[in-house]
């Protein structure tokens, strides 16, 4: 089934894993997406050399794994470094493993340097695949703004190229404060951005993923998640399961308030993703049963 039909019928309720660092091989994603196949997933994206990591070899062949065992995948593909005739190649082999999903992103810049490639931004390259093949495009977007924008508006003037130029759904970078999130979708509503919005949640299990994560992302940390990893820190279990529950409730809210779906950041960590889901499964809202009643 297409995303688009995905989200016409239900809030979707989707997972990101990314690939093992130094060549480690694939064999403890595919536990992963074993365990995360047990959750009925919507989707499961793949991150490509994310936080200026590049650990990308194996981003396409874990997109195609994910589709052999009958989940809808997206591999993520950003171009900071890319010239157009090996995005052409990457849209070749794309076709070739059946994967239809494409997370077009700027990238993140590596601290080391980068080599520069054809495109300047996410939407140029959106444009670029656009013109090439018959993908679904799905771009990322920041509730907090990211953190080159010079201010929200510019920021929104961003998103909305991103998706005139052909993004179908959005997929928001982490936020561990939801009024972030209500106050980017009034913005994306004045802008006229009408595509589906999924709020991308990180369960956060240990403080220095997410003090990492957070300086990295720039995004705000609240006074009572501050309390919570301060008083958990020296505790792993009390902090998995404080930041479980902090994760839930977050979703919950989301889930309550309409949101189009929520983008899991598994960290390839499927034993907090079952909990998750088992706490949220059934809030969520099936649009073909509401149209029933209608
Ligand atoms: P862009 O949309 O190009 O935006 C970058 C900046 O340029 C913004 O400030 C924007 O306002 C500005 N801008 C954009 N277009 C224009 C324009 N036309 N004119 C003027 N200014 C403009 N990184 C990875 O390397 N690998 C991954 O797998 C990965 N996965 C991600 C998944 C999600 C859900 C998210 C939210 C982020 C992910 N990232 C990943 C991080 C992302 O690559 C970085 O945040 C990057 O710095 C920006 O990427 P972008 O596609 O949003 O860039």
């Amino acid at each position: 089934m297409s995303l688009r039909e995905i989200f016409n019928r239900k809030q979707v309720f989707s997972y990101e894993v990314f690939p093992p660092r130094k060549n480690a091989g694939i064999d403890s994603v595919c536990e992963t997406i074993k365990e995360l196949k047990k959750l009925n997933p919507d989707f499961i994206s793949v991150t490509y050399g994310a936080i200026g990591a590049r650990n990308n070899t194996d981003t396409f062949k874990i997109a195609s794994l994910i589709k052999s065992y009958g989940i809808e995948s997206i591999t993520h593909l950003p171009c900071l470094e890319l010239k157009k005739e090996e995005v052409l190649l990457k849209l070749e082999e794309l076709r070739k493993l059946g994967i239809n999903n494409i997370l077009a992103l700027r990238g993140d810049k590596p601290e080391d340097g980068y080599r520069k490639g054809d495109f300047k931004y996410a939407s140029d390259l959106i444009t670029f695949i656009k013109e090439h093949g018959d993908f679904n495009i799905i771009a990322a977007c920041y509730p907090e703004k990211h953190s080159d924008s010079k201010n929200i508006v510019e920021d929104v003037k961003s998103l909305k190229i991103k998706v005139d130029a052909g993004a179908n759904q959005l997929i928001t970078q982490l936020f561990l404060d939801n009024d972030y999130f209500y106050a980017f979708k009034e913005r994306c509503e004045l802008a006229d951005i009408n595509v589906p919005i999924e709020a991308g949640i990180m369960p956060v299990v240990n403080k220095r993923q997410i003090e990492k994560m957070t300086s990295f992302c720039k995004v705000e940390t609240p006074k009572k998640f501050l309390k919570m990893m301060n008083r958990y820190e020296h505790n792993k279990i009390a902090m998995r399961d404080a930041g479980i529950a902090y994760a839930i409730d977050q979703i919950v809210d989301l889930i309550t308030q309409g949101v189009d779906g929520i983008h899991l950041y598994t960290m390839n960590n499927p034993y907090v993703a079952k909990r998750i889901h088992e706490a949220i499964n059934n809030l969520l809202l099936d649009k073909t049963e509401f149209l029933k009643e209608a």
